[in-house]
């Protein structure tokens, strides 16, 4: 079995997220999703880079391949858009700008930022969530995805890659929705999924995407006000 990176957990400790955030956006490429380990009841941000790559193991730890055997793959279906429509939080990583083309550069450098000083230096980030009720600049109301996607699935800031709600799994093929959690005696927290079919699954994407839903009514009706 091979060697696998996953992000160290994040502190307490902005400054050291945001370095650690783009440490991670350095390897965006070889990024291979978000996996919770039930074996360590942790969340595992997972990096395959090629050999040869430098890896700074301030932020990143090497674990076995093995590990990720009974692991659940964290998924985030079409339909949802939660995390993009109100509250987003959303930023990106001054690093993570090059390999967006220019009008998208241009676009982020015309946005609010904050430079902070981190272990490995001045760091600069993007706000993005500065759309009405913190709404993502790049989050497509009407379509319901993201604008980013169109310029390769690396494309999204480092920190959209790898946040999930952890409400959607798949593993071997089977879907598997969160049924609940409880936090060990060690501190760890403990995610009980289940296996449910594909209508169980739809079902939740529509609870789920409600929000997107009445926010896209809202925006569609202050559009039509805003033409008459
Ligand atoms: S709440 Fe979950 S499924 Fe919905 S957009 Fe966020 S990560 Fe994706
Ligand atoms: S960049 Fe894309 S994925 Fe991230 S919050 Fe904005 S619309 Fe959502």
């Amino acid at each position: 079995m091979g060697k696998v990176y996953v992000l160290k957990e994040p502190k307490k400790d902005k400054a050291w997220n945001i370095y650690a955030l783009r440490e991670a956006a350095r390897l965006k490429r070889w990024f291979q999703g978000v996996y919770y380990s039930p074996r360590l009841k942790r969340l595992l941000a997972v990096f395959k880079p090629t050999p040869g790559t430098h890896v700074n193991m301030l932020v990143f730890e090497e674990i076995g391949e093995s590990i990720l055997r009974d692991a659940y793959k964290m998924e985030c279906p079409r339909g949802c858009n939660r995390c993009c429509v109100i509250r987003s939080g959303a930023f990106i990583v001054e690093n993570e700008l090059r390999w967006l083309p220019k009008e998208v550069r241009d676009r982020i450098t015309k946005q609010p930022s904050e430079l902070i000083r981190t272990p490995g230096g001045w760091v600069r980030i993007y706000r993005l969530d500065t759309e009405t009720m913190g709404r993502c600049v790049f989050f497509d109301v009407e379509k319901g995805s993201c604008m980013l996607e169109k310029y390769g699935k690396h494309a999204k800031p480092v920190v959209c890659l790898l946040t999930y709600c952890t409400v959607f799994a798949t593993r071997d093929g089977k879907l598997y929705l969160k049924k609940g959690y409880r936090v060990h005696r060690d501190g760890r927290t403990v995610i009980h999924y289940e296996e449910v079919d594909k209508r169980a699954w739809s079902r939740m994407v529509s609870r789920m995407g409600s929000v997107w839903v009445r926010y896209r009514k809202i925006y569609r009706e202050a559009g039509e006000e805003a033409s008459t």
